[in-house]
């Protein structure tokens, strides 16, 4: 069975819009799919919309990745299943949509300060209905010319430990994981390697994160090695944690995965899907 728990759509930073994704996943035979945007329901709601008038056999099901902050380290959690209407839902988004707006702001006056002058404009402009966020910074950044591409933007400007490299404002791990909960979704720590942590800080952060109510992890996301899916399947048993599996998908290239992960492997554990499966 084809599934995916884990899209972006151009609601955050993916490039289909949610009709294209939906359509895309359709398409790619899923059964099931999580719309996950970044700090937003904007993209599964425009889609849920749209796939009830055009209800073909797949199942659409809520979803959010939330940033948030434990020990120091922005770390993503996923909602699955959330009441998006749910008033601690609410009060989530809303506190995302804050904390999203003062990062942006911060972001462009540390840019404009160092000479990139109309940043907070110009950013604004490229992200339109969508979430605030570093690549509408890297869109300007291309537009204006002061970089040729998207990766030299990051590279140079916005990406880890550079000038836009803004990561101060997130909730607390606890803090997004009980919205999650308490509007009906399970929470899933997402691709929990590409932290680089140590095997101890990562027992470290399930712990915490099993503590504050968490109860899935992703074990598959995007393209792993046998040995990475191997390792956190070792904890997610060690730690009796729901499976997930997603693509992480945000756009077509030839290098990243397409929307639709295979379920099969996976046969036999407790995985999310078993929520939705028929
Ligand atoms: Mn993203
Ligand atoms: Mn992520
Ligand atoms: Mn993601």
């Amino acid at each position: 069975m084809l599934i995916d728990f884990h899209t972006h759509t151009s609601a955050s930073d993916g490039t289909l819009d949610p009709i294209e994704l939906v359509a895309r996943a359709v398409a790619n035979k899923l059964e099931l799919l999580a719309i996950t945007d970044h700090d937003t329901v904007a993209g599964y709601e425009a889609a849920a919309a749209y796939h009830t008038l055009n209800s073909g056999d797949m199942r659409l099901i809520p979803g959010i990745e939330l940033s948030c902050q434990w020990s120091g380290v922005t770390i993503h959690i996923l909602g699955l299943g959330i009441d998006c209407h749910h008033p601690s839902m609410r009060h989530g988004l809303h506190t995302m949509a804050n904390a999203r707006r003062e990062r942006g702001l911060k972001i462009a006056s540390r840019l404009e300060s160092r000479g990139f002058e109309g940043a907070l404009a110009g950013a604004l402009a490229q992200a339109g209905a969508s979430q605030l966020g570093r690549p509408h910074f890297a869109a300007w950044m291309v537009e204006q010319g002061h970089v040729k591409d998207h990766n030299e933007a990051f590279k140079r400007f916005l990406g880890q430990g550079k000038t836009g490299d803004v990561q101060a404002f997130w909730p607390q791990l606890e803090e997004v994981t009980e919205w999650i909960v308490s509007s009906g979704g399970i929470a899933v720590i997402a691709h929990p390697l590409k932290y680089r942590f140590t095997g101890m800080k990562l027992r470290r952060l399930i712990t915490a994160f099993v503590a504050a109510g968490g109860e899935g992890i992703e074990v598959r996301s995007g393209q792993q090695t046998p040995d990475q899916t191997a390792q956190v399947l070792r904890l997610a048993k060690e730690y009796e944690l729901e499976v997930s599996v997603g693509s992480d998908f945000h756009r077509d290239a030839p290098y990243l995965p397409p929307v639709g992960v295979e379920s099969s492997p996976f046969e036999g554990l407790k995985g999310v899907w078993q929520r939705w499966s028929v």
